[in-house]
């Protein structure tokens, strides 16, 4: 309950296995993340039922992310599975190449060699190979190693300054759009978007294949940066995908970049998940470095949603320590953040009802100190407006829909709980409100607390009333 921000833990193999999966879950991790970069569709269905199988016995929500490959471009495979390369050496990506050896390596993007040229810079494996074009002639693009180290098979490649043309959305994408309607994943996290019409296309095919995932746009192109505020109108929530995008903007840019996202998220009243190397020291070594923990305390004193960890739990050898590691430094940020109210709502207009009721209930909540908003919701909606205004108050997101519930996951500050005895009496209606954040331990009787809800509950959009109660006034008076 102590803390408020989220932790997305990708799955892999270090994390798959039924008890490992189990004890991350139990020690922190609130949404899991499918990488449809590695592994099969099978792998993909099998493994996002185990996490509900888990969800249902640990009694805790789990949302699942499922995060699309994209257009990332790769380098082909070796016959050695590696080369070993020294600064000077020359090496020719070639397009035609099947298999590659210390002259030459394949693209698995035909088109590179037309949208590079010479002078360019590509950067191998996040940036640890550089390599500089020197000129291409038709299919083979000639470089000459700026900074050499081991390279092997599929490494990603990124042009600096970005401006490669390769489509957001891959054949590959399209299909595993449907595998993830299919699983019912709660986040859609499109890879690559260079504008709003990309993320537009990801929603009409998730919708098309029967999904209802939130979509979350991962900015990692200089072209994303630069349509940010569309990308984001365009989406559900943004990723502040840090691995490739240091590679595209420079890695000095990245940490002013992440607030300027995080903050026009909230703003939006959209979603924001940190990503990539939170934790990487701790793939190999049981604790964090220092710098490592001031960079999660520092997301979450930026305002992020949720921490993202990749290799760390996919592949590392540390998975539980990690998330129990991640969960402590968040707590103690949201401790040490100081809780105003941002001055600059209270020059907000609202067109809607419900987002008018939020926004009230917050103010009250804020300034009457109450224990706890209550949100009876049908999308989650209500629950994401008033978590985008850091009050410090918890907020119960209370849904008779499991969709609804597992959304919420992803929420800062929200925590989702299942109710199903909705009633359209409303004094019913409230009484059962109180018993389930009752029961849940949430809050005890004497206890002031905000409640929303609509006058037609399963409504979406239906939220028109907010009051403020008593734990136990109600039953007492009512029965
Ligand atoms: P990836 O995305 O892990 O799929 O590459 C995140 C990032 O680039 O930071
Ligand atoms: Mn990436």
């Amino acid at each position: 309950m102590a803390r408020h921000t989220k932790i997305v833990a990708t799955l892999g193999p270090a994390s798959k296995d039924p008890q490992i999966l189990e004890t991350l879950i139990r020690t922190g991790v609130d949404v899991v993340r499918l990488n449809f970069s590695h592994g099969k569709a099978e792998d993909h269905i099998q493994l996002a039922a185990e996490v509900r199988r888990i969800a249902a016995r640990v009694g805790r929500p789990i949302g699942i992310l499922a995060d699309l490959q994209g257009p990332k471009i790769r380098i082909g495979k070796f016959e050695e599975g590696k080369i070993h390369l020294e600064t000077g050496d020359l090496l020719i990506l070639d397009a035609k190449c099947e298999l590659g050896n210390q002259e030459r390596v394949g693209l698995d993007y035909k088109d590179l060699p037309g949208d590079v040229s010479a002078g360019n810079i590509l950067l191998l494996d996040d940036g640890r190979i550089v390599l500089e074009v020197e000129q291409v002639v038709g299919h083979e693009i000639f470089t000459v190693v700026r900074h050499g180290g081991i390279l092997s098979n599929n490494k990603g490649i990124n042009r600096q300054g970005g401006g490669l043309s390769a489509p957001a959305l891959t054949a590959k994408d399209m299909d595993d759009i449907k595998t993830a309607a299919q699983i019912g994943a709660d986040f859609l996290a499109i890879s690559f978007p260079k504008s709003a019409s990309d993320m537009y296309m990801a929603r009409q095919l998730m919708l098309a294949a029967g999904g209802r995932s939130l979509t979350i746009a991962k900015i990692e192109r200089v072209e994303a940066v630069a349509a940010l505020e569309e990308i984001l109108d365009a989406s559900d929530g943004l990723m502040v995908a840090r691995g490739d995008l240091a590679v595209e903007v420079g890695d000095a840019a990245v940490p002013a970049l992440q607030k300027r996202m995080i903050r026009m998220a909230r703003e939006k009243n959209k979603l924001a998940i940190t990503a990539t190397q939170m934790m990487e020291s701790m793939t190999h070594s049981p604790t964090p470095t220092r710098a490592e923990v001031s960079d999660v305390a520092n997301a979450v004193l930026d305002g992020t949603d949720a921490v993202m960890l990749s290799g760390e739990t996919a592949a590392g050898e540390f998975p539980v320590e990690t998330v129990e590691a991640m969960a402590r430094i968040c707590e103690e940020a949201e401790k040490s953040q100081p809780i105003t109210l941002d001055r600059g709502f209270l020059d907000r207009t609202f067109t809607r009802i419900d987002q008018s009721i939020a926004m009230a209930s917050l103010f009250a909540a804020y300034h009457l100190n109450v224990k706890a908003v209550a949100a009876l919701t049908t999308t989650g909606s209500t629950a994401l407006w008033m978590s985008r205004l850091n009050c410090g108050i918890p907020i119960f997101g209370l849904t008779e829909e499991p969709a609804a519930q597992s959304r919420m996951t992803l929420f800062r500050e929200v925590f989702p709980l299942l109710m199903t005895d909705m009633n359209n009496d409303r004094d019913i209606l409230r009484r059962n409100a109180e018993e389930r954040l009752l029961q849940a331990g949430v809050v005890a009787k004497g206890d002031l607390i905000v409640l929303s809800y609509g006058d037609k509950m399963g409504q979406s959009g239906g939220t028109n009333t907010m009051t403020i109660v008593r734990v136990g006034d109600l039953a007492a008076t009512k029965r």
